[in-house]
């Protein structure tokens, strides 16, 4: 059966894997995303790819009606963007903490909210939220960016409380390092000494994190709810 899937930050990296596993699987897939172009055989394929940037209620709100008009409520939505800016915690400041917890946390807030507006009314919801290995392990560097990724766990956890008898399912997925435009920025020297310690030895490509997501939206996964899953090559156990 088709669905109406929304994948936030699905133009590139992650986001675009998961979009394309959905979309492979026949569903109706939206992306939103708040920069560049998503890729021409994306859009061609039919996805439907709207410019939403979600530290921004109204254009959220936006996109929510765009997406509802053309594939109707949204039944699957994967809150995949996300940003980094690195800092030791000295160098820190207030602003570049608040940003990157205004767009992971507070920016997931703001999607999962709209979307359970629908879920509500059809008495089901799959939400899959993607947080990081940082945000169970922390790093240093990373406080805000760790911080963020925690928040989502008890977000998930207490929506998956709040909304379970409503029949909407909250998850997590916590990747470790994948092959992205997020881990470009890496030294080598940095990469390496980060596969040393991933037991499976080499980073993620996208599409193992969409096959776990697509995974916990498929009926197969029905009675999970509340879980953080790694998909971490072991990094974080
Ligand atoms: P990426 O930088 O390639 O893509 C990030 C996406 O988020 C882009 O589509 C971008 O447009 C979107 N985005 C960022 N800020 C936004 C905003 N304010 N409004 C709307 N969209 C916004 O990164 P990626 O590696 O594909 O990461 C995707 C998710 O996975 C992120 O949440 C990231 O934290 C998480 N993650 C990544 C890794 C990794 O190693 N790459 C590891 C663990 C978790």
């Amino acid at each position: 059966m088709s669905r109406s899937v929304l994948v936030t930050g699905g133009n590139r990296g992650i986001g675009l894997a998961i979009a394309r596993a959905f979309a492979d699987a026949g569903d109706k897939v939206a992306i939103t995303y708040r920069s560049g172009e998503p890729p021409k055989d994306l859009t061609a394929a039919g996805v439907l790819a709207v410019k939403c940037d979600i530290t921004d209620s109204e254009m959220v709100e936006q996109a929510y009606k765009e997406i509802e008009e053309k594939h109707g409520a949204v039944e699957v939505l994967v809150a995949n963007a996300g940003i980094t800016n690195d800092q030791l915690l000295m160098r820190m400041s207030e602003e570049d903490f608040t940003s990157v917890l205004d767009t992971n946390l507070t920016g997931t807030f703001r999607v999962v909210k709209r979307a359970n507006r629908g879920m509500l009314r059809a008495k089901k919801g799959r939400v899959v939220l993607i947080s990081s290995v940082v945000g169970l392990l922390g790093q240093a560097g990373q406080a805000n960016y760790a911080a963020s990724k925690a928040g989502l766990v008890g977000f998930a956890r207490s929506l998956a409380r709040e909304l379970g008898s409503r029949n909407l399912t909250f998850n997590v997925v916590a990747p470790g390092f994948v092959d992205t435009d997020m881990t470009q920025v890496l030294t080598d020297e940095q990469r390496a000494n980060i596969v040393s310690q991933v037991p499976l030895g080499r980073y993620a490509k996208p599409e193992e994190i969409a096959a776990t997501v697509k995974f916990l939206a498929s009926d197969d996964a029905s009675y999970i709810t509340g879980a953080v899953i790694p998909v971490d090559g072991g990094l974080g156990m």
